[in-house]
């Protein structure tokens, strides 16, 4: 176990800066979640972070020591990856042995550690099989046993669940944490997708184009969002962004801002102090006790969620009620957020 220091960390391919000037703490015991879109530089990241590839520039500290010219095995870390890449001729016993078996671990320390870990991931019943007789969860949970026998001081993992199915990703993202928070391990986890991060995270780092946007609690990042990309890039759907004059003039700004309305804010329901917009019906969806309702405000997609009780005031031709102390306002031209939005 140990405690990660990014201090400053940049990396360029050719004339392409992927990694922009990376500075992030990751606490000792913490599950840290690296999110952001396609390309923007989260594997890379890990990568430097295992020393796999160098960074240009910047340092890197685990448990306080520089390791930034240090090799991957002199880094003590484990890394996970998206496809399992077990053995496939050798049994589960074996798979997650091979590391000791390299380092030359007696034949005893060696089965009590594949107990110990089988145990730990719940594998016990299949250490005599091969790889081949497992499901795509057992299959990964061996991964992640090979990866904790050596007991690393970091785990890494790189997008571990993405070849699973949903309802196996559901499971697995808990057992994770359960494995995690059990062994206490630091742990640095790779996902593009918001609801696994949000979802298990402690903290997460959402980055952009090679930058980190924000870095925070879950919470924070979703009810404190300090930018657009950020407001945007989570919840499901995710904040309505309005910038038309009708939207602008009722909420009372310039047409300079950006006004963000979660899909959850918005009512059918008359509501004391809120503003209210005249939206066109698109469809609904029905998810058993409530209604996504999919509107144009102003020609602008507007989502929002309608109780079942409400389902009469639904109609071509709308009014939708935002209290005033649940709006979001952004600078149009920065993205920044200028008005945090309340009373969640
Ligand atoms: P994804 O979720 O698609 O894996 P990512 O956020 O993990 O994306 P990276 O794989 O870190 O992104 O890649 C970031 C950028 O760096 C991309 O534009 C990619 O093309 C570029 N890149 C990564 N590795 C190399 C390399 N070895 N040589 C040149 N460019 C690279």
């Amino acid at each position: 176990m140990a405690d990660v220091e990014i201090d400053n960390i940049e990396k360029t391919f050719g004339d392409h800066t992927v990694l922009k000037n990376i500075n992030l703490k990751i606490s000792n015991g913490e599950f840290f979640v690296l999110l952001g879109p396609s390309g923007c530089g989260k594997t890379t990241l890990l990568r430097i972070i295992a020393g796999l590839i160098d960074s240009s520039s910047g340092r890197l500290l685990i448990g306080g020591k520089d390791v930034t010219s240090l090799s991957p095995r002199q880094r003590n870390i484990a890394m996970v990856f998206q496809d399992y890449a077990l053995y496939p001729h050798m049994t589960i016993a074996d798979n997650i042995g091979f590391p000791l078996r390299m380092a030359k671990v007696p034949v005893a320390e060696r089965k009590a550690k594949i107990k110990e870990v089988a145990e730990l991931l719940r594998i016990e019943d299949y250490l005599k099989s091969k790889p081949k007789e497992l499901s795509g969860g057992q299959r990964q949970r061996v991964a992640i046993g090979r990866a904790l026998v050596r007991s690393p001081s970091i785990l890494l993992m790189d997008e571990p669940l993405s070849n699973l199915d949903a309802k196996l990703r559901t499971t697995m993202r808990f057992e994770i944490r359960r494995i995690q928070r059990q062994t206490n391990l630091t742990t640095v986890f790779v996902t593009h997708d918001q609801v696994e991060a949000m979802t298990m995270g402690d903290r997460i780092a959402i980055l952009n184009d090679g930058l980190v946007a924000q870095c925070g609690t879950p919470f924070d990042i979703f009810h404190k969002p300090e930018s657009t990309f950020v407001a945007t890039f989570t919840g499901s759907p995710p904040m309505n962004m309005m910038e038309g004059a009708a939207v602008t003039s009722a909420v009372g700004v310039t047409e300079k801002t950006v006004v963000g309305i979660r899909p959850k804010a918005a009512s059918l329901t008359p509501h004391a102090d809120a503003v209210e917009l005249s939206a066109k019906l698109v469809a609904t969806d029905l998810l058993g006790n409530e209604l996504l309702v999919h509107s144009l405000v102003e020609d602008e997609p507007f989502e929002f969620y309608a109780d079942v009780t409400e389902r009469s005031l639904i109609r071509d031709e709308m009014k939708v009620f935002v209290p005033r102390e649940r709006i979001y306002l952004f600078d149009r031209d920065s993205g920044k957020v200028t008005q945090m939005g309340q009373g969640y």
